[in-house]
């Protein structure tokens, strides 16, 4: 799909423009003006009664902000005359769409926003006993052009981005599959089984108060929930998997009667014949994928920031359906231009690598490590709070601190890091969160370095 074009929208948008009476706009600033406060406020109760639209609007801040920006949007869009800069207006529509894309709203949804609108309009200039019906004609078909165009321009760019999203998940989807499949193939399958262990040994020796551990929340499930599940999308192995731990947490752990010996023996049978097929099945879908190169970041080996939109997108819809949160550590190396100019660009790679390693081998299995540029990262940390996310980030600042890094066979030297993190609040918009994560980035580093930052 091409690009929108920018220049040719907005000459469409004069020409529209030229064509409607002076009067006619001031009559429909006016009535914006007067009434922007009612138009959002029905706008938003209508909407939240729409069970659809509920999931992208019930956020407080979501409330709060939008029912400004609806508020500017509509000011802005009849606020034009024919010396406006209609570039802006085009842009100002495209972003528009672009957010809606980034946080999955449907067009349809927009579309009925649009459709509740243009009626509000129609109210106020039908019912208006100073309008004459000729005029509230007019405006009432300047008000639909103007509304419709914005919408056209808005699909258009809402087209384009999750054009480009589907491609990036296509691709991440066989990048995920692939980073590293010999290795994850090794240590899910232990961790498979230290799972089966840890419920065994939980059964031989616990009394009889002591939770048995659920395979959901074992490091196996997890990683399996969140990027098995996702890499071998669509397979039939897949479903099984995620059905079999279902089943074994909603059934066979909580059906285990520790005083019946006999019905215990035969559940752990049970459990023990369902993870072997878990485990049939990992070794089944491994085998499919054959190892891709493409994708990754060629000196890291870690995932590369084209993978960024779809990994948090996927991340806030599964926060946002199971109330959970994740957290964003920004990461960047201090003064790692000196150690280019000191050692040589090659030692300075591998310093990178070795970076990249420890970053991965600090994170667990759930979580992700991007390379998101030269010596700057990104950890996402999954299913954490305030706390775990802060205890993370200063182990990871000491472990790094405390790392030799090897720039060749007789030198070695210390690097520090300043970490920037934030908590996922809830905000449909992974964007936001990615922003605080700078701005604490930029404070670690304003602050003097080697320190995280929290905001
Ligand atoms: P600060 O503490 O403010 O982060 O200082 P800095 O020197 O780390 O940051 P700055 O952004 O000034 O410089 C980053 C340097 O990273 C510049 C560039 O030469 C180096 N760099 C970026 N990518 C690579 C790479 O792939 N390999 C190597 N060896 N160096 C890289
Ligand atoms: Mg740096
Ligand atoms: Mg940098």
């Amino acid at each position: 799909m091409p690009q929108p074009n920018i220049e040719e929208s907005a000459q469409d948008w004069h020409a529209l423009l030229l064509q409607v009476p002076l009067a006619v706009r001031a009559q429909v600033l006016a009535i914006t003006l007067d009434h922007q406060d009612e138009l959002a406020t029905h706008f938003y109760t209508h909407m939240l009664t729409h069970p659809a639209a509920q999931v992208y609007l019930s956020h407080e801040q979501v409330q709060t902000r939008l029912h400004r920006s609806l508020r500017n949007w509509l000011v802005r869009l009849f606020s034009v005359d024919v010396d406006s800069d209609m570039q802006e207006q085009v842009k100002l529509q495209n972003q528009v769409g672009e957010v809606h894309a980034r946080v999955g709203v449907p067009v349809h949804l927009v579309l009925r926003g649009a459709r509740l609108l243009k009626g509000r309009y129609a109210r106020y200039l039908f019912e208006s006993t100073e309008i004459s019906r000729e005029q509230a004609w007019d405006c009432y078909s300047y008000v639909q052009d103007f509304i419709d165009l914005a919408m056209e321009i808005m699909s258009h760019a809402y087209a384009n981005s999750r054009e480009r999203k589907s491609r990036a998940e296509e691709s991440y989807r066989l990048f995920a599959i692939v980073q590293n499949a010999a290795a994850e193939r090794g240590r899910q399958r232990a961790a498979l089984l230290d799972w089966e262990n840890q419920f065994m040994f939980a059964m031989a020796v616990n009394g009889s108060q002591a939770p048995l551990p659920r395979i959901g929340d074992s490091d196996f499930g997890v990683w399996f929930k969140h990027k098995g599940s996702h890499a071998f999308q669509g397979t039939v192995e897949s479903r099984e998997i995620l059905e079999l731990m279902r089943l074994i947490d909603a059934e066979l752990v909580p059906g285990f009667d520790r005083d019946d010996q006999a019905g215990q023996i035969r559940h752990l049978h049970a459990l023990r014949d369902k993870t072997r097929a878990i485990g049939l099945h990992l070794e089944r879908l491994f085998e499919q994928q054959n190892e891709l190169e493409s994708g990754r970041d060629v000196l890291t080996r870690l995932l590369s920031r084209k993978y960024l939109p779809v990994v948090l997108s996927r991340e806030v819809s599964y926060a946002q359906q199971r109330g959970s949160r994740f957290a964003l550590l920004g990461v960047d190396i201090d003064y790692f231009k000196s150690v280019n100019d000191t050692y040589g660009h090659d030692a300075g790679d591998r310093v990178l690598q070795q970076f990249a390693e420890l970053l991965s081998n600090s994170a667990r299995a759930g979580d992700y490590v991007f390379r998101l540029g030269g010596e700057e990262f990104l950890v996402l940390l999954v299913d954490v709070d305030a706390d775990a996310a802060l205890r993370a980030a200063r182990n990871l600042r000491m472990r790094i601190h405390a790392e030799t890094f090897r720039v060749s066979d007789s030198q070695t030297l210390s690097i520090t890091a300043s970490v920037g993190i934030a908590l996922y609040d809830g905000h449909p918009d992974y964007e936001r969160t990615l922003r605080r994560v700078d701005r604490a980035l930029y404070q670690a580093k304003e602050e003097g370095r080697d320190r995280v930052v929290f905001i």
